[in-house]
């Protein structure tokens, strides 16, 4: 058969097109890419083996020759993993294959410059190689057929796909160094590249720089070795491989359980937020291994999902070789794996919380709102998760950025105060200023700032901290009184409210009726005239909010209008009230009072037209006056 020509998908070729152009310094990322797809082929392999062992049966060994040849100015990595037939060539490197890539060519901006800055970040694969080629043939033949082929391609918007010859299953990748990149044919530079992106991989690497080959890494798994062999290197690089990330590990966990069930652990908790951090598969990324072969790396349950932030490595001892990827969820040693991971992790970040409050709390601001899931989802690990929360509190003044525990909160609880007060919505510096908090923050009582969506969600699971229950103060009656007085307000109540307010509640509430559940007397206000309050029984404002825009209900429940009778504005209503024909003359009034406190909580006000209307006819009365 001859030479087919293809195009590429078009955001290969965006892709490509940049990588020709890449003004990128560290260009020797693409050989961690090759040499990294080369291991991913080979423990693929491995593992169709296990059930399979005629896939294998001509060399169950598996390497990675990487050699050179000077005067053709060539450098090729070769495996015996798992190998491409035809249609795997044109699907897996004529496409974006995997979501990282993906996610990078979505990230693109078009400035070169500025899109080569992202390849470390992003670790972008294969295509990586066109960074240094002038073309690049893929020679490949698939475990368990006969057939070779090869796929070639100068990286400018066209391949071939073609049948060859090759002896034994896997790849051969002969990359043509552009003019300028010689560096790749440096035995030196190449050998200690190789060394660091392949310490920690599992099978041996060769280098053949003319003198045959020699072996370049040590190809024992990392996580088998014990840590006083492990340099903070080789445990970053490997993360590197492992979570295809490009930032420094945070927090780097190494263990071995021994005992009933045998395993090594090697995780990771990330510096940054991982690009699928919040797919909604929720899918973890830690790969399981079963006594070191690469089993799978979407073992549902190894790992819960609100810690599927980490990344690294489960070796069980104690799992079947041959079981299959179907099974494994529903063991009983999965489950216990699990139990037992989310144990530890835990633990851990609770040391570095009381270790290092500060880091705690970078690492909080960017996982917080996963971890907030298994407040939720793990009811046996709550009391852990609620001392590891961290929250924003009234307790600093505005524009104040520390974070605190729920153990800070109820030490500086004030006398008489029963509960853990919070607040939830969308935007800190909005919330800050919302109504519903000026009575709390006279009387010097904390409130927490809850801003994660999430939050709304546990909020309704989790019925108290310490035995201290946890109460919205948008949402049931605040009563105050308990809590002291408001400062400067030591007069007493009564002087400064209006004795008459009974009537002005009767005028609101006739012309309110059907729009608001109740009218009454606020404890909660100090400087605004009026806001929205949930009933007790009724769902969190913001719940509600999020729920409907999401279109999962259709009518929010009627509010309670709350209204503060120090405010100068409701004592003049509170006069008018007082006088003949009191409730027509306050329609207006009453219906802008009830806008006022939607807009303050960024809610639409559901009649704009009659509230422009309204606002007009009572500032002309005014002005008039
Ligand atoms: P990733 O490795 O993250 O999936 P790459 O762009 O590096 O993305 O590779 C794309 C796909 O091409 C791989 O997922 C794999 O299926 C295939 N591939 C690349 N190199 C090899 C190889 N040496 N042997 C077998 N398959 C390979
Ligand atoms: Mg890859």
């Amino acid at each position: 058969m001859s030479e087919e020509k293809r195009s590429f998908q078009a955001e290969v070729a965006r892709l490509l097109h940049l990588m020709v152009n890449a003004v990128y310094s560290d260009k020797e990322v693409f050989l961690r890419e090759l040499i990294s797809n080369a291991s991913d082929a080979c423990d693929k392999l491995r593992y169709l083996a296990l059930t399979d062992p005629s896939l294998t049966a001509d060399n169950a060994e598996f390497e990675i020759a990487v050699s050179i040849d000077t005067s053709a100015r060539t450098l090729t990595i070769a495996d015996n993993g798992i190998g491409m037939d035809r249609d795997d060539l044109i699907e897996l490197l004529g496409t974006i294959a995997r979501s990282g890539t993906g996610a990078f060519v979505q990230e693109m901006t078009g400035d070169a410059k500025q899109d080569a800055a992202m390849i470390g970040q992003f670790g972008v694969g294969f295509y990586s190689v066109f960074m240094v080629a002038g073309k690049v043939e893929v020679t490949s033949r698939k475990a368990g057929t006969e057939q070779a082929w090869k796929w070639t391609s100068d990286g400018a918007g066209e391949y071939t796909v073609a049948e060859a010859e090759r002896d034994g299953r896997g790849t051969e990748i002969v990359v043509h160094l552009r003019e300028g990149e010689d560096e790749w044919l440096q035995p030196y530079r190449l050998q200690q590249v190789i060394k660091t992106y392949s310490d920690h991989i599992a099978l041996p690497i060769t280098l053949d720089t003319g003198e045959g080959p020699k072996r370049v890494n040590e190809a024992s798994a990392i996580w088998t070795r014990p840590k006083s062999e492990v340099s903070e290197e080789q445990y970053t690089e490997f993360y590197h491989h492992v979570g295809h990330a490009a930032d420094e590990p945070w927090l780097t966990l190494h263990y071995r359980a021994e005992g009933k069930v045998e395993y090594s652990v090697l995780l990771y908790v990330p510096t940054q937020r991982p690009m699928d951090l919040f797919d909604p598969a929720r899918q973890h990324r830690v790969k399981l291994y079963v006594k070191r072969v690469f089993i799978t790396d979407d073992c549902d349950g190894l790992v819960p999902p609100y810690l599927r932030f980490l990344r690294g490595v489960v070796d069980c001892e104690d799992l079947p070789l041959n079981i299959s990827r179907e099974m494994l969820q529903s063991t009983p040693m999965v489950a216990h794996l699990r139990q037992a991971i989310a144990k530890r992790v835990l633990t851990e970040l609770k040391k570095k919380a009381d270790k290092d409050a500060e880091g705690y709390a970078t690492f909080w601001k960017t996982f917080g709102p996963v971890l907030k899931e298994g407040l939720y989802e793990d009811a046996e690990r709550r009391d852990e998760l609620l001392a590891l929360a961290r929250f924003h509190s009234t307790h600093q003044g505005e524009g104040g950025d520390e974070l605190v525990s729920m153990a800070d909160y109820v030490g500086r609880m004030k006398d008489g105060q029963a509960a853990i007060y919070t607040i939830s919505g969308d935007n800190l510096a909005t919330l800050r200023k919302s109504p519903q908090l000026e009575g709390f923050k006279a009387r010097g009582v904390e409130v927490l700032l809850l801003t994660d969506p999430v939050d709304d969600f546990w909020q309704a699971t989790v019925p108290d901290f310490e035995g201290k229950p946890l109460r919205s103060v948008t949402r049931g009656a605040a009563d105050l009184s308990s809590l002291g007085k408001v400062e400067g307000d030591e007069a007493g109540d009564d002087d400064a409210r209006p004795a008459d307010l009974a009537t002005l509640i009767a005028v609101l509430k006739q012309n309110l009726e059907g729009a608001v559940k109740d009218v009454r007397e606020s404890d909660r206000l100090t400087d605004s005239a009026v806001c929205l309050v949930a009933d007790d029984g009724d769902m969190d404002m913001r719940l509600e909010r999020m729920l409907k825009a999401h279109g999962q209900i259709d009518q929010a429940s009627s509010r309670i209008l709350e209204i503060n009778p120090r405010h100068a504005l409701i004592k003049t209503l509170v006069e008018r009230a007082t006088q003949p024909g009191a409730s027509d003359a306050l329609a207006d009034a009453a219906h802008l009072l009830l806008d006022q406190a939607r807009i303050i909580e960024g809610d639409p006000v559901p009649d704009p037209a009659a509230f422009a209307q309204r606002l007009a006819s009572v500032m002309a009365k005014g002005l008039a006056a």
